[in-house]
């Protein structure tokens, strides 16, 4: 045995997606090698005669550290991933991949800047946008015919409904290319690759950073000459990740089955509190059992995840609730450590079917009786004095 061999780069195949994220992206094991990754900033790479250059050749073709993170979420998902500036820049480069005078299936609630972004598409290359209820498998398939790409959301942001995944993904494979923003569902609640999706999109500014530090996007795929347009997008358009970026995605990635798994419990218990709640009207949760999503996403999910919405009487009341918190943060990502929450018609581009009282949730991993807690006084306070049942001191 010769001291310069390298032992072969970990790449678990058949392990639990638990040990996956732990170990998946991690430099081969060699004598003093680091374990993890190294942070490589470089705008560009040495050359090699005669052909001129390496495999990588300027920063923004590729990147160690990006690889090492590609390496882990491709791993997760089951295909090859490629990693952008943001999640935007990478639902950016999906879309591209509708021709112009073409037509796009999308969901009509969905992450509202790739709705933007498919708009603008569709104004300025003649796009036909068909706006589907992904929860109604009939209406998307029917949508699907003659389409050029099918965009999936789900569960949606910020109505919580819930897509049949493997209804959908078996019934569209071969005939069209479908993306699924999995955003909320993270690789490890489902599965989209292994029904039959083309491409999955993570926004990994959410919950594989998990800290809300960092801005990064990612696509995973299977079909080579698909990734490779993908990455030519990436190349031609600029829409290359910061390293530093990368490297804290990659290591928020390592604590994301323990994350999700206590931030899911907690979304749990609070969605079963909240729905019990006189001020709140209704609850929009997966994971309840009356949800109307509740038994496709038992059946396609592996659990219901920590995103819930709360209806509340309109859209004062909602105001003073967010106004009234104390530990939950008033921001509008998700997928954090921390609690977070927003009440989401105070965007302009909100739609009108998303109701004045809403108040999308995202549950983090603190403890839960202190959510509780907060959520409790905060839907009291913006109550305001009930029916005489005592009265509230200044
Ligand atoms: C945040 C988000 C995006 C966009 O990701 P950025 O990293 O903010 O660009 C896309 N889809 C969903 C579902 C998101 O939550």
């Amino acid at each position: 045995m010769t001291s310069s061999t390298p032992v072969p780069p970990h790449r678990p195949v058949a392990l639990h997606p638990t040990t996956v994220a732990v170990h998946a992206g991690r430099p081969a094991t060699e004598p003093d090698a680091p374990l993890n990754p190294p942070v490589v900033f470089a705008a560009t790479y040495v050359g090699v005669e005669p052909s001129g250059q390496g495999e990588r050749g300027y920063g923004r073709y590729g990147n160690p550290t990006w690889s090492a993170l590609e390496e882990a979420v491709g791993a997760l998902e089951g295909g090859t991933a490629l990693a952008y500036g943001s999640g935007m820049a990478a639902a950016h480069a999906a879309l591209e991949l509708v021709p112009a005078g073409g037509v796009l299936v999308l969901p009509t609630h969905c992450y509202l800047g790739v709705a933007a972004s498919a708009e603008e598409r569709a104004a300025r290359d003649g796009l036909q946008l068909r706006r589907v209820d992904i929860a109604n498998t009939d209406e998307v398939l029917a949508a699907a015919d003659g389409a050029d790409l099918v965009w999936l959301e789900s569960p949606t942001n910020p109505m919580m409904e819930v897509a049949d995944l493997p209804a959908l993904c078996g019934a569209l494979r071969g005939r069209v290319t479908t993306v699924v923003d999995s955003t909320f569902a993270t690789p490890l609640r489902q599965q989209p690759l292994e029904l039959g999706a083309d491409l999955v999109l993570h926004s990994g500014t959410k919950f594989i950073s998990g800290h809300s530090d960092a801005l990064l996007g990612l696509l995973v795929g299977r079909d080579g000459t698909l990734m490779s347009r993908l990455e030519g997008v990436r190349k031609l358009h600029g829409a290359a990740p910061g390293t530093m970026e990368a490297y804290l995605v990659l290591r928020g990635l390592r604590t994301l089955p323990l994350r999700l798994n206590a931030a899911e419990a907690n979304a749990q218990v609070l969605a079963e509190r909240l729905a019990a709640h006189p001020a709140v009207n209704r609850v929009r949760y997966p994971g309840l059992a009356d949800d109307p999503g509740h038994a496709v996403a038992a059946r396609t999910m592996s659990g219901p995840g920590s995103l819930l919405s709360i209806e509340l009487a309109d859209g004062p009341t909602a105001i003073a609730f967010v106004a009234a918190l104390e530990l939950w943060v008033f921001a509008t990502s998700l997928g954090g450590v921390e609690s977070m929450l927003e009440r989401r018609r105070r965007w302009a581009g909100e739609l009108a079917t998303v109701p004045e009282g809403l108040v999308r949730l995202s549950v983090g991993i603190e403890h839960v009786e202190d959510l509780w807690a907060d959520l409790a006084q905060a839907l009291d306070a913006a109550a305001g004095p009930s029916d005489g049942a005592g009265s509230v001191d200044d």
